[in-house]
């Protein structure tokens, strides 16, 4: 991806392991990439409840050193990228609450379509909000004395957000894990020890030695406790239906994680092998944008037969600063995380594999770095269709205006780019990619068809949206297909 998408979070939990914190600390490392923004842990010893949070990345924001000062046989953890509520600690989250039934502790990653209404109606009638984040209205909801006193008030609450959300609960003697009725955001549950373990990726099961055991389901509300694993669907049947996030496998997740059944490299992998199908060109050699192109161009090497070099060297260590959302900023990061090896592209045809082209910056800054390596030609392979719409279930895509292929049609964007070819897989080649039928994802940033109505107005982001519209009249495979000019 030409770098501007972001995850919202990353989200980790743990319960019956002594100093849970620690593998807790380790888990949330492995989700670094869900968010560098701000991270936090918070601990339970069955007695009190304590909470260590910063902003930066996990180092910086929790120091292993600090680890020891929250003891306890249970933790949850969170690393934060900020788009709904700005850049302030306050937000950082997990967010510790202490209401009428005693202290709690939230995390969350997604976003909620109706968190800007409900809070409006409560600060209508008084309430006061700590932070600017979606995530507080669930707070709200959990305090409202008409809530406290229902026999279900958490699954109750749930059912009042809409949208994306993954939750861990902390409570002094428990964990609570929930997924949404869409199951948008993946969310695991594993085997630790004695132990249980919750993350939002499986990888963060690998680096601390548990056993991945399944994923907690859309609308399922997992409790672990002294008293075991308990599991309760608090979403009414009619509104379970998954769309789990297609995203997540194309670009988001770590291709050494599994996820809505699949492991992610191996998704990626097929991606390429169909875009190789549906859009060979004769050439020499096949170049990734690294990381998240490799596994998508080696699956099209094997389609196509051709070698795959390392044509592009990125610099893993450009800090946050050169991925601000500041447009000139972002220029000036593609000289800083980018290199091109001369001697692999000089005097080549060369493929350019990427899985995803959202603005189009870094993308045509590296093309134009080929092309003055002494590249004949170049032609860019794109791994997933054309995003044309924006998301509002946590992942921070710009407005439409400045989505490239919601501005600009196949020519267009090929000599703003500066490629001799530009090609996308098709709608249809995707959804042929991963295990599930289509109607399990949602491909909404493809489609425009939202399979969540989005309730709050949603700023510039609004003016575009569709949500729960049906435009059986477009034709997709046209708009997103592979070897059509327009
Ligand atoms: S709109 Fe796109 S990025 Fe957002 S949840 Fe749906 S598939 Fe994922």
């Amino acid at each position: 991806m030409d770098c501007e998408g972001h995850e919202y979070c990353g989200l980790m939990g743990i319960f019956g392991v002594p100093d849970a914190a620690v593998p807790v600390w380790l888990g949330l490392h492995a989700l670094q990439h869900r968010g560098q923004e701000s991270a936090g842990i918070v601990s339970s010893d069955g007695d009190k409840i304590r909470s260590r949070k910063g902003m930066g990345l996990l180092p910086q924001a929790v120091p292993s050193s600090e680890l020891e000062k929250l003891p306890g046989h249970l933790a949850i953890g969170h690393v934060r990228y900020s788009t709904t509520g700005s850049s302030k600690p306050q937000n950082i989250q997990p967010l510790v609450v202490d209401y009428s039934e005693g202290l709690l502790a939230i995390a969350h990653n997604g976003n909620l379509v109706n968190a800007r209404t409900l809070r409006d109606e409560y600060e209508a009638y008084g309430s006061i909000f700590q932070t600017s984040t979606d995530s507080e209205i669930i707070v709200h909801l959990l305090a409202n004395p008409e809530n406290v006193c229902r026999e279900n008030s958490l699954g109750h609450c749930l059912n009042c957000v809409k949208g994306a959300y993954c939750f861990l609960f902390l409570r002094d003697d428990r964990i609570i894990a929930a997924r949404d009725p869409q199951g948008l955001r993946p969310l695991c549950l594993g085997k630790l020890d004695e132990g249980y373990v919750v993350a939002s990726e499986s990888v963060a099961f690998d680096l601390i030695g548990a056993n991945f055991l399944r994923e907690v389901e859309p609308g399922e509300m997992v409790t672990i406790s002294a008293e075991g694993v308990k599991s309760e669907i608090f979403a009414p049947k009619k509104d379970i239906k998954p769309a789990h996030c297609i995203f997540e496998h194309i670009y988001f997740a770590r291709p050494d994680s599994s996820i809505f059944g699949e492991n992610v490299h191996q998704v990626r992998h097929r991606l390429g092998r169909v875009l190789a199908e549906e859009s060979m060109v004769p050439a020499d050699v096949v170049v990734a944008i690294p990381d998240s192109g490799y596994s998508a161009a080696l699956g099209y090497c094997q389609a196509s037969g051709l070698p795959l070099d390392r044509g592009l060297i990125r610099n893993h260590y450009v800090g946050r600063t050169f991925l601000a959302p500041v447009q000139r900023q972002r220029v000036r990061a593609v000289s800083m995380k980018h290199n091109v090896v001369p001697a692999v592209v000089k005097d080549k045809r060369v493929i350019l594999v990427d899985d995803s082209l959202i603005r189009g910056t870094t993308t045509k800054n590296l093309v134009g770095a080929i092309r003055a390596a002494g590249a004949k030609e170049v032609h860019l392979r794109i791994s997933c269709p054309p995003n044309i719409y924006p998301c509002f279930y946590g992942i921070d895509f710009p407005t439409r205006e400045e989505l490239l292929a919601a501005t600009h049609d196949i020519p267009q964007m090929e000599e703003l780019l500066g490629v001799d070819t530009l090609r996308y897989i098709s709608l249809s080649g995707m959804l042929s990619a991963v295990s599930l039928p289509a109607h399990h994802y949602c491909a909404a940033c493809f489609t425009g068809k939202y399979p969540v109505k989005v309730i709050d107005k949603m700023g510039d982001k609004y003016s575009m949206d569709r949500s729960g519209e049906e435009d059986e009249d477009r034709d997709m495979l046209d708009l997103h297909g592979g070897g059509k000019k327009h």
